[in-house]
């Protein structure tokens, strides 16, 4: 509690605009998003005709694609004859105030503004570490972003029992409620018997978990994406003993909110792009050394570019979309090295290009 308090201290010092009616008002109480909830079902739940949530869903774009899970919860005010809700969207760092009354209805979308506190966890693996860790928090969020920090470098399917492993993180405030988890700000984790690192780096947009290895790295490519989240790994499949059938993922799926840009990870051509059922659209960059890398459910297809263009090292070739077969906006990346697919993770740094100068002095500033 020490830390929140502190960190309130601050908020409210430096930055009296953190005032909002919501830090004041106690007649709000947390409710659990349930499996399957909708912003349409939460207002059905809480009695909004159809009519109303008609106007409540026409009166915010942001509100479409708010994506809600049930590690979060929202919050209710049945106070003063009013039905007030206000939901979080980690994704797009907004706050939905809306609010029913005798007078009429209002929505209201206001940029989030957390009260964060850091909290330290220690834990020893037991069975997976993605189990481990959220033995310890309850939240995938948390879990899956410290396999992040780790999942490039590093073979994660088999840490001996009782490795050590701690993590920093934030937790989020609106007012007195916490409201979920910011990011792993630092984590550790004991790999061939060494304590390794690392380190959230925030960036003006984006951030990366490095440490100072990391940088030295001699892979050739650097990450396409400015927010390293990996959604599902490389996996060759193996054919199916019955069906014959060969379930495999030959690329990286990297996470990140849609509209994000999409980096050139080494400098390159365009060999081919376009669009398909299946990758949605799609762009083809043939590099040195026979290689080839792909980018599959972009938005829409580079503009400025056409086949045959050239592309610089961290020049933006797409933003990240959710075309072709696709549930949540990411980026399918693969790389094809003479004529045949690779694991991306053995060939990528954990920074995209433009990141390094900023990252090489941040790092050499960590203790
Ligand atoms: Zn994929």
């Amino acid at each position: 509690m020490r830390h929140l308090f502190i960190c309130a201290l601050l908020a409210f010092g430096i930055c009296g605009c953190y005032q909002n009616a919501f830090a004041a008002d106690n007649s709000f109480s947390p409710k659990k998003i349930r499996l399957g909830d909708t912003v349409v079902s939460i207002l059905r739940r809480h009695g909004f005709s159809l009519k109303e949530r008609e106007q409540v869903l026409r009166s915010s774009e942001a509100l479409h694609s708010f994506l809600l899970t049930t590690e979060m919860s929202y919050f209710l005010s049945t106070a003063h004859g009013k039905t007030a809700l206000r939901m979080h969207d980690h994704e797009q760092n907004l706050v939905f105030n809306v609010e029913k009354s005798p007078h009429g209805l209002s929505v209201k979308t206001t940029p989030a503004k957390y009260l964060t506190e850091v909290q330290l966890i220690k834990g020893k693996v037991r069975g997976s570490l993605m189990a481990s860790i959220f033995s310890q928090v309850k939240s995938n969020w948390i879990a899956s972003r410290f396999m992040d920090a780790y999942i490039l470098e590093h073979d994660l399917e088999r840490i001996p029992a009782g490795a050590p492993f701690w993590l920093k993180l934030e937790k989020q405030y609106d007012g007195p409620h916490f409201v979920g988890y910011g990011e792993v700000l630092q984590t550790s984790l004991e790999l061939g018997g060494e304590q390794i690192r690392k380190d959230f780096i925030r960036m003006a947009k984006g951030g990366v978990f490095v440490n100072a290895e990391d940088l030295l790295s001699d892979r050739p490519f650097y990450a396409p994406v400015g927010y390293v989240r990996i959604a599902s790994l490389f996996q060759k499949g193996r054919r199916h003993p019955i069906t014959r059938k060969v379930q495999s993922h030959l690329g990286i799926d990297f996470e990140a909110p849609p509209g994000s840009p999409i980096y050139a990870p080494q400098r390159g051509m365009i060999a081919r792009m376009g669009r398909n059922r299946a990758a949605g659209n799609y762009v083809i960059l043939r590099h040195p050394n026979g290689i080839e890398t792909a980018y599959n459910h972009l938005r829409t297809l580079p503009k400025d570019l056409k086949t045959g263009s050239f592309v610089r090292v961290g020049q933006k070739i797409g933003e990240i979309g959710c075309t072709g077969y696709c549930t949540k906006a990411h980026l399918h990346f693969a790389i094809k090295k003479n004529g045949r697919m690779v694991d991306p993770a053995k060939y990528l740094k954990a920074f995209p290009s433009h990141f390094e100068e900023a990252l090489q002095k941040k790092v050499a500033h960590l203790d």
